[in-house]
């Protein structure tokens, strides 16, 4: 069946003929190609306003980023383009890690717009973000599994952006039988992760490289992992040779695998849960006199939209300072964001900030990003989300 044609208003084609693929609704000329005469999630060949076409896109009236395309060429998504993209992202991840455990596919990044499927193993966990991804599941699940032979795919579709997209909240298993927890391995250490009611997708691959960072710093030390999850950063910290291992979340289902986790490793004796809002607790430890030689601070995303940046820049602020105030003499503090709206230089600001407050000397030693499975388009900003400084802080 041949797809319908999306005009574009004047000009309105030069960022994607740049590289992007996302069309907003105030860009279509809407009296040429009305936007309420499209199905949610169906495709559509992108023309420009002289009626060039610019490349194939899904499209969702009812959502501001109304189209998003799967390519610049004439090649339409389904499931033969699945299974090509799919292999192109396998190339990459297979010549990157050394055992099947990473994010496969990153959205845009890997020109699949609102597609994630993360790997652990022989299972799957994957994000429909978008209607148009959600209209292709069926070819998404099969072409993956033509790709990977896997166990069990579950989908968790029940990320915030599904509402913008007029999609409802659903975890789904779309394949065989995926279990409740799944192993994974991580800069050599062992973990389990919740597949039906953790975090995201379960796991958060994207801080992988930064973890890596605690072997140079923990060796004997007394390390504090505040917003800890299942122990991302905690439990890599008690296996690289922490004295001591402390674990704030506000979630106790979370801490309950932070033990599991920890006693996987053999590093149970060395690790401490404490379970309470971060703000609360960080408060609770200075009053006690604690004090440690490492601190890990890597919050949930405390600016999720634009209209939030002033509260959340206020909230890293607080957290950031707070942890400085438990380093001992001299400390090392790895604060992290997720945050797409917080700027790098903003959060390097956030950190002088504190250390002027403190009157100690912060130098920031190390600085990274999201990992390699996690790409960066480099016409889209937002893909590049991920913020992590090591700094160590002392009395001059
Ligand atoms: N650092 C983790 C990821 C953190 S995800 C890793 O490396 O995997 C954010 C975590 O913060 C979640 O586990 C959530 O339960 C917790 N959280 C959210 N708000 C909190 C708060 N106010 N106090 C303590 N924990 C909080």
């Amino acid at each position: 069946m041949e797809l319908k044609r999306l005009r574009l208003g004047r000009n309105e084609e030069r960022r994607l003929r740049g590289g992007h693929l996302w069309i907003y609704s105030n860009e279509v000329d809407n009296a040429v190609t009305p936007l309420k005469s499209f199905t949610q999630g169906e495709q559509a060949i992108v023309e420009t306003h002289v009626g060039k076409a610019v490349g194939v896109a899904y499209v969702n009236p009812h959502s501001l980023i109304c189209a998003r395309l799967i390519g610049h060429g004439e090649q339409r998504l389904d499931k033969s383009l699945l299974v090509h993209r799919l292999n192109q992202a396998l190339a990459l991840r297979e010549a990157l890690f050394d055992a099947p455990f990473y994010r496969l596919i990153f959205g845009e990044s890997d020109l699949l717009p609102g597609l994630v499927v993360d790997r652990f193993g022989d299972h799957l966990v994957v994000q429909l973000n978008t209607a148009g991804m959600d209209a292709a599941r069926e070819a998404i699940v099969e072409a993956l599994i033509q790709v990977l032979e896997p166990a069990s795919i579950l989908l968790r579709n029940d990320s915030s952006m599904r509402r913008l997209e007029n999609l409802q909240k659903e975890v789904v298993v779309a394949y065989g039988r995926p279990p409740e927890h799944v192993e994974l391995i991580e800069n050599g250490v062992k973990f389990l992760a919740p597949l039906h009611d953790g975090q995201k997708t379960g796991w958060f691959y994207d801080q992988r490289p930064n973890r890596a960072w605690l072997k140079k710093y923990v060796a004997g030390k007394r390390v504090l992992d505040v917003f800890s999850y299942i122990g991302g950063f905690g439990v890599q910290a008690a296996a690289f040779g922490a004295r001591e291992v402390w674990c704030v979340d506000s979630s106790e289902s979370a801490l309950a695998l932070v033990r599991k986790n920890s006693e996987c490793n053999g590093v149970g004796e060395r690790m401490t849960c404490v379970e309470g809002d971060a703000f609360d607790v960080l408060k609770t430890l200075k009053e006690d006199g604690e004090r440690f030689d490492v601190i890990i601070v890597d919050p949930p995303a405390f600016i999720k939209r634009k209209k939030d940046v002033a509260e959340g820049i206020n909230a890293y602020r607080r957290i950031n300072e707070a942890a400085m105030r438990l380093l001992g003499q001299e400390g090392f503090l790895l604060s992290g964001s997720c945050s797409m709206h917080l700027q790098r230089e903003e959060l390097i600001d956030i950190l002088r900030g504190a250390s002027r407050q403190l009157e100690r000397h912060l130098q920031i030693i190390e600085e990274g990003m999201q990992g390699p499975d996690h790409p960066v388009h480099p016409a889209i900003p937002e893909t590049r989300y991920i913020k992590a400084f090591m700094s160590r802080v002392y009395s001059p």
